[in-house]
């Protein structure tokens, strides 16, 4: 067994022999290139001047004085492209560049993976074919316009519900297809080894900033919040702080109508061990082993499963995971906004609303980072379907 490949009992390679093929690839090739500081190099001029990385940790004092507690806010909403998900579409889009492929492919929910990759491809003169669920298409029009206007394919898939989990395994199949001359650029810490590492690594920028800029303050973290879709944010900043055993790490996923509903995303509360997308981890599935649907205001954070090492650090209890309603996440989006001047995503208003629960039970005075993944200008629309209380129309 290849043990790297695992974190704990979670992660592993569940592919067909083809898939073995390109794994095997790209794993040398992330050694060998992407580990070179040429290579480093390259990519942090990207990030700071495309990106425009270092995002600010910014010291929100109206919430702290709202909540009684230092609340620090890691501005991910800042980046080019107004989240997170730049960061790696970029580094893996320039790793395929420098492994000799011509084309990239990549799957998306609500799109953002989407435009981040077909940004990276038009930044570095790759063709780009993205696959989306048709349902999702059609819910996220301005998105698919926008991959189109930046010279990318947009592939609606036709399959099962038409959403993330049908356009990501049209999108492994496509790379099985084109093997040789395409690179699968996988949107969060998921799928098959070693992609949970290889994403995990290249978010890894956001905890390492993170921990820079709290020692710039002068002051050390008691908790650290993120939302968990794939975990891909959450591990990047969680990644910083493992070691540091008195930093508590909170994952905050998507309860939708409520975890005892049949209507929520939320993969460690309420999932089991089983496999899906390549890799073993915690899937929502019945007791058939079936995949069961997911539901969230949400779409970012609306999968059935999570990245192997998040299901590794639930079990270990290094990390501790919750849920936050769709009502819940819309009064924090409000809180932030009007407390802040900041309008959150959706996704991480999530992480936001968690600050609800934890800080009236803190006994003392604490120093809080939340995760703020990425911006909530894409999702006015779905604050004010909501409003009008239609969003699951
Ligand atoms: C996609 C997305 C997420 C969820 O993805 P992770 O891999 O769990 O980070 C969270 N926040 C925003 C803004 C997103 O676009």
């Amino acid at each position: 067994m290849n043990t790297k490949a695992y974190f704990g009992k979670f992660g592993g390679q569940f592919v067909p022999e083809t898939v073995m093929f390109a794994l095997d690839e790209l794993e040398a090739a992330y050694e060998n290139i992407a580990k070179t500081a040429e290579f480093k190099a390259e990519l942090d001029d990207l990030l700071k001047n495309y990106v425009g990385r270092p995002s600010p940790l910014y010291h929100a004092k109206r919430l702290s004085e709202h909540y009684g507690h230092e609340i620090y806010l890691k501005r991910e909403d800042l980046n080019h492209t107004g989240a997170h998900k730049i960061n790696n579409a970029l580094a893996q889009a320039l790793l395929a560049k420098k492994m000799g492929k011509k084309k990239v492919l990549a799957e998306t929910g609500a799109g953002q993976h989407g435009v981040a990759t077909a940004t990276a491809a038009a930044l570095l003169g790759l063709e780009c074919d993205v696959y989306m669920g048709a349902t999702d298409v059609e819910r996220q029009q301005l998105n698919a316009f926008r991959m189109q206007l930046l010279g990318a394919r947009v592939v609606s898939v036709e399959d099962g519900l038409k959403t993330l989990k049908e356009a990501t395994t049209a999108a492994i199949q496509a790379w099985v297809n084109e093997i040789e001359s395409a690179f699968y650029v996988i949107g969060s810490a998921v799928g098959p080894h070693p992609y949970p590492r290889i994403v995990r690594d290249f978010q890894s920028i956001i905890g390492r900033e993170t921990k820079a800029q709290l020692k710039e303050y002068g002051v050390h973290p008691d908790y650290v919040i993120a939302c968990v879709g794939g975990g891909s944010n959450a591990i990047g900043i969680f990644s910083a702080f493992l070691g540091d055993a008195d930093v508590n790490l909170i994952g905050v996923e998507a309860a939708g109508l409520g975890a005892d509903t049949p209507y929520h995303a939320a993969t460690l509360t309420k999932g089991r061990t089983g496999i899906i997308h390549g890799m073993k981890t915690i899937v929502l599935q019945d007791e058939y082993g079936m995949i069961e649907p997911v539901h969230s205001i949400s779409a970012g954070l609306d999968y059935p499963g999570v990245g192997p090492e998040h299901a590794h650090l639930h079990e270990s209890k290094r990390a501790a995971y919750y849920g936050v309603t769709d009502d819940e996440c819309i009064n924090a989006l409000y809180l932030t906004s009007r407390l802040e001047g900041i309008i959150p995503a959706i996704e991480s208003s999530h992480a936001l609303a968690y600050l609800e629960k934890l800080c009236p039970n803190l006994t003392k005075k604490s120093v809080i980072v939340v995760n703020v993944s990425g911006r909530g200008d894409k999702d006015i629309n779905t604050v004010m379907s909501y409003e009008k209380g239609k969003i699951y129309g």
